[in-house]
């Protein structure tokens, strides 16, 4: 697994606004971090400097020790969730957990039809492979938008407040469900949240 390390992450917006300054932080391999302050402070844009969605104007990131400010976000290894979660809604969920590897033709597609139900069954979804997104409900798809995330064994997770549109009481258990795939397989995750 990996650690992630931000030096220094400025990052300012054309037209001026400065989105995010100075960030500093070391996250060790393995630990769950929780970024949390309210609207419009700069998480997301922290986050999508890390997964490589954005540039920092200054400052650099590593990954387990590589530089990696500017690589291409679909060389870093990183899987987001975001904040709308939004589902391929014209593919089934099989397609939809699919998706990363694929993309990467890294994989057989027996490689990719065990992956999946290894997810489906981590997110404890077994067996929906067949259905979609529409047929869920919307806890429900946010667990397949994590195993979508999770497939392609990224060295981190990020979490741009995947629970924000679930109720309080969906969200609460989404928490705890979150916690226990985290701690499952271990993976380095970032978490967001204004909550
Ligand atoms: P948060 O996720 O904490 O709500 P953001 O990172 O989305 O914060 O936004 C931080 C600041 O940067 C806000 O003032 C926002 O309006 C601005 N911002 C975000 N994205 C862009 C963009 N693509 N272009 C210009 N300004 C942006
Ligand atoms: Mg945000």
């Amino acid at each position: 697994m990996s650690g992630i390390s931000l030096d220094g992450v400025t990052k300012r917006y054309p037209g001026g606004i400065l989105a995010v300054k100075g960030v500093d932080i070391d996250i060790e391999s393995g630990e769950f971090v929780t970024l949390v302050g309210p609207s419009g402070c700069g998480k997301t844009t922290t986050l999508r400097t890390i997964a490589g969605f954005e540039t920092p104007t200054e400052g650099s990131i590593r990954i387990d020790g590589e530089e990696i400010t500017e690589m291409p976000p679909y060389e870093r290894d990183t899987g987001m969730v975001f904040q709308d979660f939004a589902l391929f809604p014209h593919m089934s969920i099989r397609e939809n957990v699919a998706y990363g590897m694929k993309a990467s033709g890294e994989y057989t597609d027996e490689e990719i039809d065990a992956r999946v139900a290894e997810m489906l069954e981590l997110v404890e979804l077994p067996g929906t492979e067949n259905r979609m997104p529409d047929q869920l409900s919307g806890g429900q798809q946010q667990r397949i938008a994590l195993a979508r995330a999770l497939a392609p064994r990224p060295k981190a997770l990020l979490l741009d407040e995947p629970l924000a549109s679930l109720d309080k009481q969906l969200r609460e258990q989404m928490q705890v469900e979150l916690r226990r795939i985290q701690r499952e397989i271990g993976i380095t995750t970032v978490f967001v949240t204004h909550n």
